[in-house]
């Protein structure tokens, strides 16, 4: 089904509690769900390629976006700015969701333009298996595994702005509750209203058929 207003799905964490694990196998299980790919200044990881987990630019090139009220959202996270450009919005108008990996000031900048987005904050199940994670994905150095670990204690504190707060301890029990929540936001009655309208339209227009109700029958 072609929808024309997406479901948005932000996701946000402290640095490595869990998210871009979590969001890749939320992408891979739902189909139609697409990922938001943001613009950043920083450099990329051994592992990323540009176009694919970000656009990655120059401080120039991302100031210059600003300049021309390009982006939905952006902010400035761990030193580097990070952004959601209105265009990669637009081009996903017809896809089932879109996910987006940001942080909390990026996450009220979208509720703020589209409050029924849905937001999702992930928390370790403690700040020593945090430590541990920012360590083993072993793409940074100390110095930022130190400042990223400082500001995971900040980044907290914003739980309250999420709709949803998904503690990843299990790797499976995580992923499943978060496809759950998706699931369960696609139902919600307001984004299904339009649908049951139209069918209650249709039922206007037609006479009714049903064979229970004693003036529908054709004696
Ligand atoms: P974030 O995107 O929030 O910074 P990542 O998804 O990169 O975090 O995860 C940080 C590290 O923790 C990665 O090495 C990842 O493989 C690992 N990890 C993520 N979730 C779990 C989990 N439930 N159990 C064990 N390790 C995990
Ligand atoms: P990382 O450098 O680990 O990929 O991301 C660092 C932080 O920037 C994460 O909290 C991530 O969610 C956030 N981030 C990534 N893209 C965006 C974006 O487009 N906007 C905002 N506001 N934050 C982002």
């Amino acid at each position: 089904m072609s929808n024309e207003r997406p479901l948005l799905l932000i996701i946000s964490s402290p640095s490595g509690a869990g998210k871009t694990t979590l969001t890749a196998r939320l992408l891979a299980e739902v189909k139609g769900l697409t990922f938001s790919i943001s613009h950043t200044t920083r450099k990329p990881r051994a592992n990323e390629t540009n176009g694919k987990e970000y656009h990655f630019v120059s401080r120039d090139e991302f100031e210059q976006l600003i300049a021309a009220d390009s982006f939905l959202e952006w902010a400035e996270v761990h030193g580097n700015l990070y952004g959601t450009s209105k265009a990669e919005i637009a081009r996903r108008r017809g896809d089932r969701g879109i996910v987006f990996d940001i942080d909390h000031q990026g996450a009220r900048q979208i509720k703020c333009a589209a409050p029924d987005a849905v937001a999702v904050f992930i928390l370790p199940p403690s700040m020593a298996v945090l430590e541990q994670r920012l360590r083993g994905r072993a793409s940074e150095d100390e110095q930022t595994v130190q400042r990223r670990f400082n500001a995971a204690k900040r980044e907290i504190e914003h739980y309250g702005l999420f709709d949803y707060v998904l503690v990843n301890e299990e790797l499976e029990d995580a992923t499943r509750k978060l496809i759950s929540i998706f699931l369960a936001e696609e139902c919600r009655r307001s984004r299904v209203a339009a649908l049951a309208e139209q069918f209650l339209a249709e039922g206007r227009k037609a006479p009714t058929t049903d064979s229970t109700h004693p003036e529908s029958s054709t004696r």
